[in-house]
C-alpha cells in the first residue's frame, strides 16, 4: 500500500458555523441545495470535501470524481511509491529530456517558478536531504553529516530543465530526487475543486489536511468560514480554534512544525528544510497563505517558512491575490505579522 505523498499533521481546520449547520438540515426539497460531507484518505493524510447541491446522486457522483482527481494525482506524483511518474522521471536523472504528463508538468513548473523567485528557499530537488530528515524523525537522531552533506550535493532547482511546448523534463545532475511534499496537496485540493465543478457541482470546499481550496460560497453565505490554527492559537477546549477567516473561490495554506517536527538535544527541527544548509528549521514559526490557487498557497506557505517574516511576505505580495499571516515564536512570546491584503479574509467575529 502507498504511503501516499505526505503524512501531513492537521495545521488547519475547516469551522462550519451553526447557520451552516441549519442550512444543511433543509431536508428533501429539490431545489434547496444541501449541504455534504464526505472524507476519505489520500496522499497520507484525510481529505475533506463538503459541497451544497439539492441532488444526493449528484453529491455522490460528484465527490468520486473528486477523490479518483485525487487519487490519480497522488498516484503520479508521489514519492513513496518508485514506480510513480515522479520516481520514473528522477530515476533518468542525467539522461535526456523526459515526456511527463499534465499533472507532472503543471506542478513542477509551479515549483520551478516559485524556486526561482525565492532565491533557491523553495526547492523541489531538496529530496535526498528530505529522506534523512524522515530517518531522523523516526531514529530522533540528527542525519550523519557525511550523508548530510552528500545529499546536500545533489540539491540544486537549476537542474530542472522544463520545456513548455513538448512538455519534458529534464534533470540534469545525476541522482537528484525531487520531493513535491509541499506542494502538491495544494494543487490536488485545487484539481478536485475543479473536478466537482465539471459534474456541476459549484459551492464546494477541499481539504487536504491544511491544504484547503473554496469555490462559490455556500448559499446565503458570503464566503466559507475556515478555522485556523497557527502556533500561537492552540484549539481551544470545545474544538474551535482561536482565528478564523471568510474565503470563496480562493485556497489558504498553513505550513509549520506544529505537527511533524523532530525534536533532538533540546532543539526542535521542523520538516521544512531550508535548502542552504539541508537543516530543519529550528525557530517556531507558522504561515498561513491565501492565494487564488491551491499548489502557489501550499507551495508559498512553505517558501514563505524559509524565507523569514520580510522576504516571506514580500514574496506572498508579489502574486496578485495573495496574503498571508506569519506567527513566530519568541522568547517574549508569539508576534504576529499579517501581509497588507491580510485583513480582507479576517472574519469579522475573532474569536478570543
Ligand atoms: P505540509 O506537508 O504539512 O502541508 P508543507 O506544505 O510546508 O507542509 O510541506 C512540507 C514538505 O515540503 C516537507 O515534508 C517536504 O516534503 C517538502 N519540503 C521541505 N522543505 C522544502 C523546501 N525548502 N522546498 C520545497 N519543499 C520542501
Ligand atoms: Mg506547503
Amino acid at each position: 500500500m502507498s504511503r501516499g505523498l505526505t503524512r501531513a499533521g492537521v495545521p488547519a481546520l475547516i469551522c462550519v458555523s451553526a447557520v451552516l449547520m441549519g442550512l444543511a438540515s433543509a431536508g428533501d426539497d429539490p431545489v434547496v441545495p444541501r449541504r455534504f460531507t464526505f472524507k476519505e484518505p489520500h496522499m497520507g493524510t484525510e481529505f475533506t470535501l463538503v459541497l451544497y447541491t439539492p441532488d444526493s446522486d449528484l453529491a455522490s457522483r460528484a465527490s468520486r470524481a473528486a477523490f479518483d482527481r485525487i487519487h490519480a494525482i497522488d498516484v503520479a506524483l508521489t514519492d513513496y511509491d518508485p514506480s510513480s511518474e515522479l520516481m520514473r522521471l528522477c530515476a533518468k536523472a542525467g539522461g535526456p529530456p523526459v515526456p511527463v504528463g499534465a499533472d507532472l508538468f503543471t506542478v513542477l513548473n509551479r515549483a520551478k517558478e516559485l524556486h526561482d523567485r525565492s532565491g533557491g528557499a523553495f526547492d523541489p530537488s531538496i529530496a535526498p536531504v528530505v529522506r534523512l530528515w524522515r530517518r531522523a524523525r523516526r531514529e530522533k537522531k540528527l542525519p550523519d553529516p557525511d550523508l548530510l552533506a552528500k545529499a546536500l550535493a545533489l540539491v540544486g532547482g537549476d537542474a530542472i530543465k522544463l520545456d513548455r511546448d513538448r512538455q519534458t523534463v529534464e534533470l540534469t545532475r545525476p541522482g537528484m530526487k525531487l520531493d513535491l511534499g509541499g506542494i502538491a496537496k495544494g494543487y490536488a485540493s485545487g484539481e478536485a475543486i475543479a473536478a466537482l465543478k465539471r459534474e456541476g457541482v459549484h459551492s464546494a470546499l477541499v481539504a487536504g489536511s491544511g491544504d484547503i481550496v473554496a469555490s462559490d460560497p455556500p448559499p446565503g453565505r458570503s464566503g466559507w468560514t475556515i478555522g485556523i490554527a497557527p502556533l500561537e492559537l492552540e484549539p481551544q477546549a470545545d474544538g474551535t480554534l482561536g482565528r478564523t477567516i471568510t474565503l470563496s473561490n480562493a485556497a489558504v495554506s498553513t505550513s509549520g512544525d506544529a505537527e511533524q517536527f523532530v525534536e533532538i538535544d533540546g532543539v526542535r527541527y521542523s520538516h521544512v528544510i531550508d535548502p542552504k544548509t539541508g537543516l530543519g528549521l529550528t525557530d517556531r514559526r507558522s504561515v498561513t497563505v491565501v492565494a487564488l490557487e491551491g499548489a502557489l498557497a501550499d507551495a508559498l506557505d512553505t517558501t514563505a517558512c524559509v524565507l523569514g517574516v520580510e522576504k516571506g511576505l514580500a514574496l506572498v505580495e508579489s502574486y496578485p491575490g495573495a496574503s498571508a499571516l506569519f506567527v513566530r515564536i519568541t522568547p517574549q512570546g508569539p508576534v504576529v505579522t499579517e501581509s497588507k491584503g491580510w485583513s480582507r479574509h479576517a472574519s469579522p467575529s475573532k474569536r478570543p
